[in-house]
């Protein structure tokens, strides 16, 4: 062996030493390896060494990665559901061949229509399940939000319906409707359609023509001041202003709102002040509306969802109390992307945000956007933000534009109203809403066209013209879904007849936090009760369908049926048996035996 110096850090040493080693660690190894065996377990795989964190591009790939595995899932789904599509109609066609022939039973169509409201729940169901990490807290938040909106329904006389003149039926909820509706034939909504200031005077005419088929609606612009106090009304259109054009960040419609709800607490002979409901997604302007109309900030506003977190009660004039809501949280179904064009979620707190921003990218002209952002053309929404992003300075490390801050820019400015668009108002039998009386039956209790007279004339006429060509028309986001049902299953609104009954409980709606929760408790389980009693029903009446089948329980019904028979004819003296055809030996005895018992 070559002898070392101490100082040296060479490892060279014999082949011998080498070999033993080497020999020695195969030994181990294998050692190992047999231990494993015994213990019935496998074998590691050898860990994925993944993108190495240095690589340039590596978010870009992480996100391909999430994209494509995201789309697989989809796809799996897809062939899954249409499978299923295809079976039901196996499966129809045999048992009611007939009925689809005669286009009685159930038509593909059907199956169609179901498997999609099948595959809507289960997607909303996800979307809730997936909104990442804080589950619990979200419940929660939604049922705090749930009770709020509760407490300003029972307390209000008028409900009114925040709607963003943009897309008025992405932030129209038929479920809150349907709410308002069922909690007493006295409680009225109003539509207010609010961000007039937004869209052309053409869309807000036919968005007001629609909407006025259904219910009370107006048309408003709150006051986007910032002051604290003595925020602006404006009393004349702006069109007689020297500009002729609509500028400025007064509020307008706020007389002829007030005119309505005095006319109804006239018509309807309310004798104190009529208290005023304000309910709507977060952001449509509920707290904008309430300080316009309070013409000071008494409730706090902000361009984020989530700023009014409960009930607030403002005096408006001894005529009028208005209740302010937090937003009602609804059920996110289609995801992160279209919550964020409804503006529901914080920007800052999107996980996607370029998801959504390509949303937005989708919804407009390029042109338009290529004119607010001062970019060059581009192919696709991810060249858009990253000209944004360059054009703006928002670069990462080594010089990358960051697409991320680029997208969460874009859609504070789809928003705000720096990104203008609009959307017109469908076909009448094209939506669900379409079944509502077109005559409008509110009409004499709100002295309805003396108010729309006026607002056309104070707020619609101050409106630029499409023509004007500032506005872009895009595609509506569809209905919002606030899934109140889920929140129904525990509860319910009480309907009118439900509190006159148990009217002494709950005088002025005092019932505690604890109280309520157990009495929705309560109404839960009764009604979960229910459900599975007719489940058992439907189940039995598969089961004993067949012809021949022996049912227990049609045996025992017809056992108990006789027994009652018998104790019948043994009451009326054995009269009952003359009327039958046929001498019941048994019978006969039992009542004679019974009779004389009796005796
Ligand atoms: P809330 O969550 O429904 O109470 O909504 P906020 O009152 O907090 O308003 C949300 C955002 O919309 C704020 O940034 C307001 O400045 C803005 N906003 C409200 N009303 C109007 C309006 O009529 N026109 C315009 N342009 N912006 C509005």
């Amino acid at each position: 062996m070559p002898k070392k110096s101490k100082k040296s850090k060479s490892k060279r040493t014999t082949l011998k030493q080498k070999y033993k080693v080497i020999k020695k660690v195969k030994e181990h190894h294998k050692k190992k390896a047999k231990l494993l065996k015994k213990s019935g377990r496998k074998a590691k795989a050898p860990k994925d060494p993944g993108i190495p964190s240095q690589w340039p591009f590596k978010q870009e790939l992480v996100k391909e990665i999430e994209w494509e595995k995201q789309r697989q899932i989809d796809e799996k789904k897809r062939k899954k559901e249409e499978r299923r599509l295809q079976q039901a109609k196996v499966d129809g066609s045999h048992e009611d061949g007939e009925d689809m022939e005669t286009g009685e039973g159930l038509t593909f169509e059907d199956v169609q229509q179901e498997a999609a409201a099948k595959q809507r729940a289960f997607e909303s169901q996800q979307a809730k399940t997936s909104t990442s990490g804080n589950g619990g807290e979200k419940e929660g938040s939604r049922r705090a939000f749930y009770k709020e909106f509760v407490k300003v329904v029972e307390a209000a006389d008028v409900v009114i319906e925040v709607l963003d003149a943009r897309d008025p039926l992405s932030s129209r909820c038929a479920d809150v409707e349907r709410y308002v509706r069922q909690a007493g034939a006295s409680k009225k909504l109003i539509l207010l359609l609010n961000k007039i200031d937004l869209v052309p005077r053409e869309v807000a005419e036919a968005w007001l023509k629609y909407l006025r088929e259904e219910l009370p609606t107006v048309a408003f612009k709150c006051s986007t001041q910032r002051q604290a106090a003595n925020l602006g009304q404006r009393r004349l259109p702006a069109a007689a202003s020297a500009d002729g054009g609509f500028a400025g960040s007064e509020c307008l419609g706020a007389e002829t709102l007030l005119q309505l709800l005095k006319n109804y607490a006239r018509a309807s002979n309310i004798k104190t002040a009529i208290t005023v409901g304000v309910v709507g997604l977060p952001n449509v302007g509920k707290s904008s509306l309430i300080n316009s109309l309070k013409r000071a900030r008494v409730a706090q506003t902000g361009n984020t969802p989530g700023v009014t977190k409960a009930v607030q009660q403002i005096h408006l004039d001894k005529t009028v109390t208005l209740l302010d809501s937090p937003g009602i949280v609804f059920s996110h179904a289609g995801g992160d992307a279209v919550a964020a064009l409804r503006n529901c979620l914080k920007v800052e707190q999107l996980e996607d945000p370029v998801a959504a921003a390509a949303a937005v990218v989708g919804r407009c002209e390029a042109r338009q956007l290529m004119a607010l952002y001062k970019v060059p053309g581009f192919e696709g929404p991810d060249a858009l933000l990253r000209h944004i992003a360059a054009a703006r300075g928002k670069l990462r490390k080594g010089g990358l534009p960051d697409i991320e801050v680029a997208a969460r820019i874009m859609l504070h400015d789809w928003n705000d109203g720096r990104i203008s668009y609009y959307t017109l108002p469908p076909k009448r039998d094209d939506h669900g809403h379409a079944a509502a009386a077109v005559v409008p039956a509110y009409s004499t209790e709100f002295n309805a066209d003396e108010v729309y007279a006026e607002q056309q004339r104070a707020v619609v006429a101050s409106l630029p013209s499409v023509a004007d060509g500032e506005f872009f028309e895009t595609q509506p986001v569809g209905e919002a879904d606030v899934n109140l049902e889920a929140m129904d299953a525990d509860g319910g609104p009480r309907r009118a007849e439900d509190s006159d009954e148990d009217a002494d409980e709950d005088e002025g709606s005092a019932m505690s936090d604890g109280e309520e929760e157990a009495a929705m408790r309560l109404r839960s389980q009764s009604s979960k009760a229910a459900a599975a009693a007719a489940a058992a029903a439907s189940q039995a009446a598969k089961l004993y369908a067949e012809e021949g089948q022996f049912n227990p329980h049609e045996a025992r019904a017809q056992r108990k049926q006789q027994k009652k028979t018998r104790r019948r004819t043994v009451s009326t003296g054995g009269k009952g048996s003359a009327a039958s055809d046929e001498y019941d030996f048994a019978e006969a005895f039992h009542s004679v035996n019974v009779g004389s018992d009796e005796d």
